[in-house]
């Protein structure tokens, strides 16, 4: 059996991990991993979190299973995250999944359960591991303009005429904020174009958000799905606490699914315990359980926000001293992109080439698609990125 496998390609982002690691040079710079780095080079354990670790490891007494759909303590305070008030909570069925890469897995699965014909539309370009576990579930997916690489803004009227082209039961695959990997967002006016089409043509919205509180802060970046969830009739929305907890490895996300009927709830919930069940039964405990202790704790809730509301502007502040510093030596405007854009990510929008440029000549780890993660700058070396922005010739 296991000589049937056939060997994989490499994964552009480990390889280049390797790649820095063995780079002997002081002054490299990794601006390739999605993680989020502080100033130090470091992902730190937040602090609420270690706090809420501390409570957790004196209180807990059992570590028996929980429930397939994991403790409703977790969804209730999710769903009160990521929507607010603009949906009523008996309206939203809700499932703890393994990151928000499992909740993204779920909804796709639900998807092809409930409806084997249906496309789904992505972005182009889009999260890598979209596509591919499309690809591996078999499923038909149709990409969309997304990214105008004059502008490295939003093609919006190409989004707009291609996904004209969807038919009622078909899933438009959206970022709720932050958008992977260009760092390019449509503004509330276009998701309301978005909304209406969706309207009009009967497809269905799927959110993937997973970076909420890294862009414009947390109501702020919830404001599209929020948007999304309250004025179509169903939606699915899948989010991750990995960023905006810090807690990537716990493997902490939930799936939501959203219906105007609220007398559906009962069979989407039922539906997306079965869907748990059959792919790793209960979901991971541990990291969502020190969400909903954060959460559900006044000052443990503050001190996290504070902590990611510093986490927030520090990438706000880099992207404008690096938008600010390229247009000193470029003496244009035509990098101001750097500080429109929002999140951990931006597409500079470089060839391959200019990206190895700057791999071999000036130790800058970048991904091939040239998406540069902010977060890897820090106030010393963003001079050293712009200067060798321009000795490359972007
Ligand atoms: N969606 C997007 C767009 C992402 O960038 C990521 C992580 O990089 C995820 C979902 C899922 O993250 P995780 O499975 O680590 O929670």
């Amino acid at each position: 059996m296991f000589e049937n496998f056939k060997p994989l390609p490499a994964d552009s982002i480990l390889s280049l991990v390797k790649m820095f690691r063995e780079d002997p040079r002081e002054q490299k710079i990794d601006l390739g991993v999605g993680v989020y780095k502080d100033a130090s080079g470091a992902t730190p354990i937040m602090r609420a979190v270690k706090t809420a670790e501390k409570q957790l490891w004196e209180q807990e007494t059992s570590k028996s299973y929980v429930a397939l759909a994991g403790d409703p303590g977790f969804s209730d305070v999710m769903v009160d995250l990521v929507l607010g008030d603009s949906v009523a909570r008996e309206t939203v069925a809700a499932a703890a999944t393994p990151g928000g890469t499992g909740a993204i897995r779920q909804a796709f699965e639900l998807i092809a359960l409930a409806n084997p014909d249906a496309r789904v539309f992505v972005s182009n370009p889009t999260w890598p591991n979209h596509v591919s576990i499309l690809n591996y579930l078999g499923m038909e997916y149709v990409s969309y303009r997304y990214f105008d690489s004059e502008t490295r803004g939003v093609d919006f009227d190409g989004m707009l005429a291609d996904l004209k082209e969807v038919k009622a039961g078909d899933v438009v695959l959206l970022h709720g904020c932050c958008h992977n990997p260009t760092g390019a967002n449509l503004n509330l006016t276009q998701w309301q174009a978005v909304v209406d089409l969706l309207n009009e043509t009967g497809a269905i919205p799927m959110v993937d958000i997973a970076y909420q509180g890294f862009g414009d802060g947390l109501d702020e970046d919830a404001a599209a799905v929020r948007l999304v969830a309250s004025s179509v009739p169903q939606s699915l929305i899948a989010a991750s606490c990995s960023k905006n907890f810090g807690i990537y490895r716990e493997r902490t996300g939930i799936l939501m699914a959203v219906s105007a009927d609220a007398s559906q709830r009962g069979l989407n919930q039922e539906t997306l315990a079965f869907l748990n069940r059959q792919n790793f039964s209960f979901p991971p405990d541990h990291g969502a359980r020190l969400v909903t202790l954060v959460m559900n704790d006044a000052e443990l809730r503050a001190d996290w926000k504070a902590e990611l509301e510093d986490v927030r502007v520090g990438m706000l502040n880099l992207r404008e001293q690096l938008a600010g510093e390229l247009q000193r030596l470029s003496g244009s405007d035509r990098f101001g992109f750097l500080a429109q854009h929002r999140g951990m990510f931006s597409r500079l929008g470089t060839t391959p080439e200019m990206v190895t440029k700057l791999r071999e000549e000036h130790g800058i780890y970048m991904v091939g698609d040239s998406r540069m993660n902010i977060a890897g700058l820090n106030a010393q070396s963003v001079p050293v990125l712009a200067k060798a922005i321009i000795d490359v010739g972007v």
